[in-house]
């Protein structure tokens, strides 16, 4: 049995970063890139207006207020979009509106909340304000200069980002390729979903919570179904999976008499890495290599394959994504209940955590036990307890990851 941080160590040092692919940006919300990104051109473009109003000179309107206002002949009207080729000279405006090339001769731009139109007087505004070079115009190359190191490779893109490498023009991105990810059931009480139950039979929960979880990693899963607990069964199906990049199984890795996984993995010429990890849910598990793709038995009960694929599968397909951070939230919370557990275990205690009065507090969601998904569904966060802990009173604080 090793513990948790030694074991992650491992799966993290087995597994490989995925090579990169050219996808259209605008599928690329989630994805990583793979190779930083330097700005091709300065944005915005050129100086613009940040306003509706008028470009004018500043010199123009020193001394303008409501008592005093300050007249301006009006040149011409510049549209966002237009290429303006009209000079201001002294006393002169260009009505302009938000987002237009600001005209030669102009430094600045006034509110048109601050000017008034005469009726009658269609070449001439009044200004009300005095402003200062340079207000209200967004200058060449403020939110981006040209060759700057705008997005690192390894980050995951959200919409901003998305938002900026539109705006340079890159229409297609380089972004590591998405693991495919096999999933196998095992079990011969377990069956399909739309199966009937008979005695002693179980549905097959595993597959479709690993599923999703695979998806919400943003990997590709592909469903191998359920092997029943018979050695030919279980190789046929595992090699099934030998396509994917990594292969995840759920059920026959404990010590029952028909828990065949690691034997079966083994006969295979896997390079069996660790079996058992001091956890609690979550202790049977088995890690090792097959043909170069890591391969992880997962524990059968339906809360432990969670936690298991949590701590462990999860980072290992964002590794092979190529996200070098992690975005879990860890934080301290103060434990409304007393608890007790077994020393030398690492425990993932299923919880909902709040923000109160400057503190987070958190509580367990009911029942423990590994097969209780109800807890779990109940559960915003995990409290994270220590091995060497035995008992933690209400009040202390504790460590809790977020899950979403
Ligand atoms: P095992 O480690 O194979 O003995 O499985 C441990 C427990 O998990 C047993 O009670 C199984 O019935 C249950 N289990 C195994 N596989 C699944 C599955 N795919 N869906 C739901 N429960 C399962
Ligand atoms: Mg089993």
């Amino acid at each position: 049995m090793i513990k948790v941080d030694e074991a992650l160590k491992i799966i993290l040092g087995a597994v490989k970063q995925l090579e990169s692919e050219n996808i259209p940006l605008i599928k690329s919300l989630g994805r990583v890139l793979s190779e930083d990104i330097h700005a091709g051109s300065d944005i915005p473009g050129f100086d613009n207006s940040a306003m509706d109003g008028y470009a004018v000179r500043f010199s123009d309107t020193v001394n303008a207020s409501k008592v005093n206002p300050k007249t301006l002949e009006i040149i011409c009207d510049i549209k966002a979009g237009d290429s303006p080729k009209a000079s201001l000279k002294e006393n002169q405006a260009a009505r302009i509106m938000t987002g237009a090339i600001i005209p030669k001769g102009a430094d600045s731009v006034i509110m048109v909340e601050d000017t008034l139109r005469i009726a009658g007087k269609e070449k001439i505004v009044q200004m009300f304000k005095e402003v200062k070079r340079g207000d209200n115009i967004r200058k060449k190359g403020e939110d981006i200069k040209k060759g700057e190191l705008v997005i690192p490779a390894g980050k995951e893109l959200n919409s901003a980002h998305i938002g900026i490498l539109a705006s340079l023009g890159m229409s297609m991105v380089n972004v590591y390729r998405r693991p495919r990810v096999a999933i196998l059931a095992t079990g011969d009480e377990v069956i399909d979903i739309d199966k009937e139950l008979t005695p002693g039979k179980l549905r097959n929960s595993n597959t479709y919570t690993l599923y999703s979880q695979v998806l919400k990693c943003g990997a590709i899963p592909k469903n191998l179904g359920i092997a029943k607990d018979k050695p030919e069964e279980l190789e046929k199906k595992i090699r099934e999976g030998l396509d994917c990049d990594i292969i995840i199984t759920s059920g026959g890795v404990s010590v029952g008499d028909y828990d065949l996984v690691k034997y079966i993995l083994a006969k295979m010429g896997t390079n069996i890495k660790f079996w058992q990890v001091a956890m609690r849910p979550g202790k049977p598990l088995v890690f090792g290599v097959i043909k170069g793709k890591p391969v992880l038995g997962l524990p059968g009960n339906p809360v432990s394959s969670m936690i298991s694929f949590e701590v462990f599968v999860r980072p290992a397909i964002l590794n092979m994504m190529g996200r070098t951070h992690e975005e879990r939230r860890d934080v301290d919370a103060v434990l409304e209940e007393d608890i007790v557990k077994k020393k030398g275990l690492r425990y993932y205690l299923r919880a909902h955590t709040r923000w109160k009065d400057g503190v987070y507090l958190t509580r367990t969601t009911g029942p423990q036990g590994s097969a209780i998904l109800k807890s779990m569904a109940a559960a915003n966060s995990i409290i994270i307890i220590p091995e060497e802990e035995e008992k933690i009173e209400k009040g202390i604080r504790v460590t809790v990851r977020f899950l979403d």
